[in-house]
């Protein structure tokens, strides 16, 4: 492992933190480019980036990994640092939702490791983006605690996720860095078959509040959480501090079959019954279109905000919940 951690021009000699910014592209008036962080520890040990704001208007982990940015000293460090605090800082700037307002594009299903070429229409900057931040960061990293939470229109429950591969130990070990992380509730996809060859560091995702909101107690626990998860890969001194039990939950999406005004029941964090109403949608003279039912028992992962189109998703649920050590 070579001694110096470098992103582009940005070097971190052994035991030095610097700070300085990944350039993503020219745009037409300068430099588009975001804030960036190394550290590199003065022990040995694995690559670790903490990134928060693939989704810009989710704020309590960019909070965190801003604070981890002050907060984290070389010294105490084994393994290497590389903290990207808001990655879609055009979606920060204009409080925008999942996209940006530039090509519109949600970056997290846009990670390609080549700008697509060709077309005229809106600019690329999504691709940029993706493809310089896998390239230069993701690229050299063992693992990856990717910060998310609730854009400015969702209710989400806080937690950790993560996408299992189908290897079993991976799966294994990954759950436990979630466990790890300290909340009690962990979202658990189901493997994906994919097409892309990409590789990507072994990560856990954050689900940390929502709405729009920015709480100093939840950027509290973003940032005990990243420490615990460093605990765990032995990249700082001591053991994570977690609580006694955790749970599971399988995630699926209910879709609205009118567009009209949404009212909800329920809040994120809420468990359901099969069966139970868990809002309406009314028409703007008030009439009810629709009445949803929740068709398994679990846990209110999101709520969405409301002004519905026919088609969009109005919650998020976690069903088939277990109880872990
Ligand atoms: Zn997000």
């Amino acid at each position: 492992m070579p001694d110096t951690l470098k992103v582009q021009k940005l070097e971190a000699p052994r035991g030095t933190k610097v700070h300085g910014y990944l350039h993503i592209m020219d745009r037409p008036s300068g430099k588009h480019e975001i804030p960036i962080t190394l550290i590199n520890g003065k022990r040995d040990g694995p690559t670790l980036v903490i990134n928060g704001g693939e989704h810009g208007s989710e704020y309590n982990g960019p909070a965190g990994a801003i604070a981890l940015m002050k907060k984290l000293r070389p010294e105490d460090i084994s393994g290497k640092v590389i903290i990207v605090p808001m990655v879609n800082t055009l979606a920060f700037e204009s409080k925008w939702m999942h996209g940006n307002p530039i090509d519109y594009r949600d970056l997290t299903g846009h990670y390609v490791e080549e700008v697509p070429r060709g077309g005229s229409g809106h600019p690329k900057v999504t691709y940029y983006l993706t493809s310089t931040f896998y390239r230069e960061v993701l690229k050299q990293a063992d693992y990856r605690i990717n910060l998310h939470g609730g854009d400015i229109e969702e209710d989400l429950m806080t937690g950790t996720m993560y996408r299992q591969s189908g290897d079993a130990e991976k799966d294994r070990f990954n759950l436990s860095l979630c466990r790890a992380f300290g909340w009690e509730w962990i979202r658990e996809s189901r493997p994906r078959p994919s097409s892309n060859p990409m590789k990507f560091p072994l990560s856990v995702g954050t689900e940390a509040g929502g709405m729009g909101r920015c709480q100093s107690d939840i950027v509290e626990e973003v940032i005990r959480g990243c420490v615990n998860v460093m605990k765990k890969l032995g990249m700082v001194e001591g053991e994570p501090v977690i609580p006694p039990k955790a749970y599971t939950y399988q995630p699926y999406h209910l879709y609205a079959e009118h567009g009209g005004f949404f009212i909800s029941n329920v809040r994120a964090g809420d468990l359901v019954k099969e069966g139970q109403v868990l809002g309406i949608i009314k028409d703007l003279f008030g009439e009810t279109l629709e009445e949803i039912k929740v068709p398994t028992d679990g846990v209110i992962h999101m709520v969405t905000s409301p002004s519905i189109w026919e088609g969009d998703v109005v919650y998020e649920i976690g069903k088939d919940i277990k109880e872990i050590v």
